[in-house]
């Protein structure tokens, strides 16, 4: 058995959420954090041209429903990261975490 690990992922779009999905059902344990650049919450890139266009409003355009970070136990960063290349770490305007 493994000791629970604390996987930082940097980005919130389709494939950072994804990832929090597979690492929620491989490693119910295991501590999650996703870093977004970002000021708002994930949305989909894609009906944007449909939010400018007037077709649909910003309550469309969210890549995941509301509850989603806080049941997956999840936690979202929004606005705060900042990833430094090429060393692995991830800085969160506090003390730094080093991604694994
Ligand atoms: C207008 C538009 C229409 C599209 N329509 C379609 C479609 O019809 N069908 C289709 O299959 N695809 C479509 N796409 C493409 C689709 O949106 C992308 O393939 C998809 O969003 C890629 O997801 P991703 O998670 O890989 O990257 P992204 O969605 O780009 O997400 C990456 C995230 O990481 C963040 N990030 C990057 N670097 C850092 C860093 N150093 N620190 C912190 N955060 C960082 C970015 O801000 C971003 O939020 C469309 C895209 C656009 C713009």
């Amino acid at each position: 058995m493994t000791a629970p690990r604390h996987h930082v992922i940097v980005g919130a779009g389709t494939a950072g959420l994804s990832a929090v999905e597979a690492i929620r059902r491989a490693s119910p344990d295991d501590a999650v954090t996703i870093l977004s650049a970002e000021p708002d919450p994930p949305y989909s890139p894609t009906v944007l041209p449909h939010l400018l266009a007037g077709r649909i409003d910003e309550g469309r355009i969210a890549l995941r429903p509301e509850g989603f970070f806080v049941r997956g136990r999840c936690r979202l960063r929004l606005g705060a990261a900042r990833l430094r290349h090429p060393a692995p770490r991830v800085g969160l305007g506090a003390p730094a975490a080093r991604a694994r």
